[in-house]
Order: structure tokens, then sequence, then C-alpha cells
């Protein structure tokens, strides 16, 4: 802690909570309540007896805290949260972007807000059909017809692509195929999934080039008889697209292997190319990265997924179908082949309305610009940091550029100080240490709701370091963020022995 954080911190009589400008420490309520002070006063219940008889409990351990100091810690609190509404957030593959309120407005709407999943299809019918459409609009950007609504995020997507795969290999009768290939780039939840799917993972080495090659791939492939799939994102998680996918996906094939296509990197190519084309067989959405639908703390994901005709048949249940006129939801009884049921209902349902509403509103061309601003900011930031950073595969990249800390390394700054730096300046880091077969990796996604004015602030804070360090200013880098309530935190020991409980 610098000298100057001393003595605000030491200033015990006016900072008795450590609080700071309108900046508040906050504790928690129980920290909070009075012992002579009840939340709620009411009087004692006189001759009450109960109904049920059952005995209500004196003490159920709630905090006793008055209204005001309840609203007060939850809404104070919720200002810890930086989003993507306060500023720029361009952590690399999560495609944190603006989420236009017309989505919002519209999801809101009492006809989509106010309906209950167990409705008859007859009195849902407008709810049905916007899923119907929407399963259209995937389609036809995919290039793969068949498409389910109901998983309820990238990661669920995976698995209900992965056991449709399975279904497909068990209903042929190809007990032998139980080996999911996957890049040693891939994101950590694609090996999670295949095993927990019941696969055997064989990694596909991906060595100094960053991408897949033909080559490598059917050194995995060997004969390719107990190959029931591969998993590739693309472009890929060092933001590259992945150039031999043609003659890889065709050899795949031939061995009578799916292609699953991690597609939550799709913002890069919507509109421009359909998967479908380049052999991708199942392929998840992110429906919460592009197309702008909230996440992380800012609402449910929806990972809908898109398969080829071959495998539609296995497709979980229920996908919106239409006869003659009227709207309908599939359920195994109409689909017997399928895989079965992944989740609760029709999934999402307010995630539905958002993405179908930004497709809507973007329309086919306005979706291809989407992809081609988010693979030029990226080049933009690219191109302005290139020499100030290390950069570890040549060419230009697809929605999101890779740095290293190589040269910042060596006068023993790293990614980690970086990124503290970057809070300190007021931005959400980049994506640090993924993907991991890049040392020091910095993955950074600027999307293409940035304007030009947060990128190029960000590109002066990020070239500012540079100069620092390459000027022997490192000190500071220690020590960084310096403003913020928290400092440095311990996250290995917070990760390996969280404290769950307050004594
Ligand atoms: C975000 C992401 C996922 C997982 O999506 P969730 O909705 O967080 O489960 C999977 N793969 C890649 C490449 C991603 O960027």
């Amino acid at each position: 802690m610098s000298a100057e954080m001393k003595i605000i911190d030491g200033d015990a009589r006016q900072h008795q909570d450590n609080n700071r400008a309108l900046h508040y420490e906050e504790s928690l309520l129980w920290e909070k309540e009075r012992s002579d002070h009840p939340g709620v006063d009411l009087p004692a219940p006189q001759n009450l007896k109960s109904r049920t008889g059952m005995k209500a409990r004196d003490d159920i351990g709630l905090p006793q805290v008055s209204e005001p100091t309840a609203l007060r810690h939850f809404v104070r609190m919720s200002t810890w949260n930086y989003s993507i509404d306060h500023g720029f957030f361009p952590l690399g593959s999560c495609t944190m972007k603006h989420n236009p309120r017309l989505n919002e407005k519209l999801a809101r709407l009492p006809g989509f807000a106010h309906i209950h999943p167990k409705q008859p299809a007859s009195t849902v019918q407008g709810a049905l059909g916007v899923m119907f459409e929407l399963q259209n609009w995937l389609a036809e950007l995919t290039g793969l017809p068949g498409v389910c609504l109901s998983p309820a995020a990238g990661a669920h997507g995976e698995l209900a692509g992965l056991m449709t795969i399975r279904r497909a290999h068990e209903l042929k009768g190809n007990k032998h195929k139980n080996v999911i290939l996957i890049p040693d780039s891939a994101h950590g939840t694609n090996p999670a999934t295949a095993v927990i799917c019941g696969f055997t993972v064989r990694n596909i080495p991906t060595k100094d080039t960053g991408r897949l090659t033909l080559a490598l791939f059917k050194e995995a492939l060997g004969d390719g008889h107990d190959v029931a799939g591969m998993m590739v994102t693309n472009p890929n998680t060092c933001g590259l697209f992945e150039r031999e996918i043609l003659e890889i996906s065709k050899a795949l094939h031939e061995v009578g292997g799916y292609f699953y296509c991690d597609g939550a990197n799709f913002n890069a190519l919507v509109g421009k190319i359909r998967p479908g084309d380049f052999g991708v067989d199942v392929m998840h959405i992110n429906l919460h990265k592009t197309f702008s639908t909230p996440h992380g703390g800012g609402g449910p994901g929806s990972g809908p997924i898109c398969v080829s005709a071959e495998l539609a048949p296995y497709l979980p249940v229920p996908t919106a179908v239409k006869r003659g006129t009227a709207y309908h939801l599939e359920t195994l009884e109409d689909r017997p082949t399928s895989m079965g049921m992944l989740k609760g209902f029709q999934g999402q349902f307010g995630m539905h309305v958002r993405a179908l509403t930004y497709m809507l509103s973007h329309g086919a061309d306005g979706l291809k610009q989407v992809a081609e601003d988010a693979v030029l900011n990226a080049n933009y930031i690219l191109a302005a940091l290139k020499d100030a950073y290390h950069v570890p595969f040549d060419g230009p990249c697809m929605h999101e550029c890779l740095l290293t800390d190589k040269f910042q390394k060596e006068k023993d700054v790293s990614t980690l100080d970086i990124a503290k730096g970057l809070i300190e300046h007021g931005f959400h880091p980049m994506t640090v240490y993924f993907p991991l077969v890049v040392q020091g990796a910095m993955l950074i996604e600027p999307t293409e709701t940035e304007s030009k004015e947060s990128i190029d602030r960000f590109i002066t804070v990020m070239k500012n370091f540079a100069a620092d360090v390459a000027q022997d200013r490192t000190d500071i880098f220690h020590d960084y963020p310096l403003s913020s309530p928290r400092r440095r935190l311990d996250e290995v020991k917070a990760a390996r022995e969280p404290v769950l409980r307050w004594k």
C-alpha cells in the first residue's frame, strides 16, 4: 500500500468504515443489525392459535435491519459491479457488447412477459411464432436447417450438441465411436462437455501456428474408426480463422465423424459465411454474445443449437414447428428419435424475443455489418499495438486480437500487472492467460458497438503502459490498481480456500 493510501486509511475519525468520496465500504447485513432494534416493529400477537398445528419459530436468523438500511445495502452493492453499461469491456471470447434497449422493450410486452409455459398452444401462438421465426433465422445464418432453442447457455448447447451426436451414433449402431478430437487451444468447456457426455478426448496439437493443420489433424484422427466427432471453434480462441477447415471437415466426414463447431465466436462470421458451408454438422450459438442478449450478471444465457438435415431427427425436444397455420411444440411422441429433453419447457424464452428483435432490427445487411465492424475494430487495435506488444501469430485477426507480455516480462511486468493497470485507468481488463497455448496471453475483443473514441482511449492507455515499461518505470505496475476499494487480492487463496460462512 502506498504512503498516500495509508494516510487515508489511517484517518479513523473521518473514515470509520473505510468509505471514500461517495464510495462506500459495505459490511454484511448481520454486522449492521442492532439487538435492541428489530427490523419490523409489530405488537406481540395475542391469543394466537396455530391453524396448521405447526409451531412458529422464534428466531429464523434474518438480520434485524430497517427497510432503508436493507435497501441501501443492496443498492450500494449493485454499484460495485462493472458492466457493459459502465464502459469498455474488452473481454476476449466473451463478446461484451451493447444490448440494445429495444430488445428489452419488446421482451417486456405483456404478451411475451406474462405468459406461462403450460398455457395451451392455441393461446400462445404469437410466442411460438417468435420461436419458429428465430429458428428460421438461425438456420438461414448458419446453413444448418435443424434448430433447437432450449439450451440455457453456450456450455449447455455444447452438451445438447454432443448428446445429439451420441444419439445419432447410438441409433446407427456405432458403439465403437467414442472419441472426440479437440485442439489444444479450445475453450475449457469443450473437453469438459465431451467428458461429461462419456466420450474420450483426444488432443490435436496446434503447435506454433495458432491454427489447426491438416497434417496434425490426420495424425490425431488415425484410421478414425473410434472417432465420433471433433469440436473446433472457428474463428478459434486465438482470434484466427481456421484456413484448412474444409479439408479437415472432409477428412472427418470420410470416417463417419461429425463436426461440432463451438459457435461462441459467430459474431465474426454472421451474415458473411455460413458454417454449414465449411462442413459443420452441429453448432451452438450464444444468443448472449452474437445476438446481444444480456449476460454475466445481466441475465440468463441462451445457447441454441443448429444441426445438419442428417442430424435433425436426433435434436432435443421441444422445437417449434408449424402445422398448417398453427404453431406447436414438438414432443418426444412426435419425434421418438430425439435425444430427449434437456431443459424445463422451451428454454429462456425472454432471450428468444431479444435475439429475434436484434435480428429484425438489423436485417440481413445489418448483421453482415456487425461481423465486418467487429473484425475491423479488432484489427484496428492490433495494428495500433503490434509494435508495443508481442504478437504471437502473423496476419490479420478476426473479431479479437491476441497479444502477449513477452516484451514487458523482460522487465518483470506481466499480463496480470497490465490487467490491474487497466482497472486503475477505468477499463475492464481483457481476457488474460487464455488461450492456454500462448504464454502471458492478452485476448482483446472490442466488438462492433464500441466507438472509435473509446477504442482510441484504450489504445493510448495500453501504449503508455508499454512506454512506461520500456523506460523502466515499472514499480507502479506491481501496485496497480491504486484507487479501487480492494487492491491486489490473493486470487489463488480465494479460489482454494473460500470463506463461505459468516460467523
Ligand atoms: C463463451 C464461450 C463458451 C461458453 O458459453 P457459456 O454461455 O458461458 O456457457 C464456450 N466456448 C467459447 C469459445 C466461448 O467463448
